[in-house]
């Protein structure tokens, strides 16, 4: 069965054998204060950069989700309040977690057929930081590079910080433009979950110096003291760092892996164009996800979509949240082959 869902997805093939060099080099017992460890650290975020296009001074950390990142930041980078633009479930989450903690937390929400109109944004003097989901995988949706551009042109003393968990390491993010990028590595990655990538500019390491904020086990302040030795504040997930590092060192640079989804998702949204069955969820280019494709329907029809689908060998993703009747959602990650993809655009062409 291949999973086309968008999170857990589909692992990369040569997991297999990472995880058995993992056990063989003995690195499952390593201890997390070793030159083992700080080595394997310092080469994953080296590679991470290489890979990735993150600038040289920027700082890689390492948490347990991008669940973890939404509560790290509104606690520990946050001075105020945060101002979050969001159009579904997940930057929903985040508007949560960061109104628990920081009462004035506002947010506007934006309708999916929509692009952020920037010019139009008037956010208060009070909020210090703007929070946006680039890629929105409940419905489908992305925010544009360009976008993200403009918003820091016009807000130039706001933070920016940017939820990338489902299109880091699948399409190329200029990361010049936000002084803080997260993801999990079980979306785009490919690799099993349970690991979170936190990416932050020496101005978000600044900004959190000044806050102030410690005690906490995951105070940012306490992860960066270790990070400055290639530790961690805990003992962290080390198996899934080695599979980061052994994935990553396979991987082609970004703008090549880039280039095969926009590919990818271009054929992919010909063939629904051309059906007279489906329907995309998100109808205007402009806000659609290039990592994960929305298709929207009756209730019955996409449970049997779903049905004659794993007949044929495939797992659609469900639908999230609300559109979980109602959608199932297709993950275009890079993991997935393109022998893979050839078979479920066969399926949906003879669907
Ligand atoms: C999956 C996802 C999350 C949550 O990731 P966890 O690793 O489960 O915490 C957050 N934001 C977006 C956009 C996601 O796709």
């Amino acid at each position: 069965m291949i999973t086309f869902s968008p999170g857990p997805s589909k692992v990369y093939d040569q997991v297999a054998e990472y995880l058995q060099d993992a056990f063989n080099q003995g690195i499952l017992s390593a201890n997390h204060r070793s030159a083992t460890f700080m080595n394997l650290y310092q080469e994953t975020e080296t590679l991470i950069k290489e890979k990735l296009h993150v600038p040289e001074d920027y700082k890689l950390l390492f948490t347990s989700s991008a669940t973890e990142n939404w509560e790290i930041i509104a606690q520990s980078i946050v001075e105020r309040a945060s101002y979050h633009i969001y159009s579904g479930s997940f930057g929903k989450k985040w508007l949560s977690f960061a109104s628990h903690l920081n009462p004035e937390t506002e947010s506007l929400k934006l309708d999916t057929e929509t692009a952020l109109d920037v010019a139009s944004l008037d956010i208060d003097e009070k909020f210090d930081l703007i929070a946006i989901t680039q890629n929105e995988t409940s419905n489908a949706t992305e925010v544009s590079n360009e976008l993200i551009a403009e918003l820091g042109q016009k807000y130039p003393n706001k933070m920016i910080a940017v939820d990338t968990t489902s299109s880091m390491a699948g399409i190329e993010l200029d990361f010049t433009l936000a002084d803080i990028w997260y993801a999990s590595v079980q979306k785009c990655f490919g690799l099993p979950a349970g690991l979170g990538i936190l990416i932050l500019s020496p101005k978000a390491i600044e900004k959190c110096n000044h806050k102030g904020e410690a005690g906490r086990y995951n105070s940012l302040s306490f992860i960066l003291e270790n990070a400055a030795n290639y530790q961690t504040h805990y003992t962290p997930n080390v198996l899934g760092i080695y599979l980061l590092k052994r994935s990553l060192e396979d991987r082609p640079e970004i703008q090549e892996t880039d280039h095969l989804l926009r590919e990818r998702m271009r054929i992919l949204e010909n063939t629904i164009a051309q059906s007279e069955k489906l329907m995309m969820l998100v109808q205007n280019p402009e806000t659609r996800s290039k990592t994960v494709m929305g298709i929207s329907g009756k209730e019955e029809f996409i449970k049997e979509i779903k049905a004659e689908a794993e007949k044929a060998g495939m797992q659609m993703g469900s639908g999230y949240g609300p559109l979980k009747p109602t959608s199932f959602r297709i993950a275009n990650f890079p993991a997935i082959s393109d022998a893979e993809f050839d078979k479920l655009i066969k399926f949906l062409k003879e669907y």
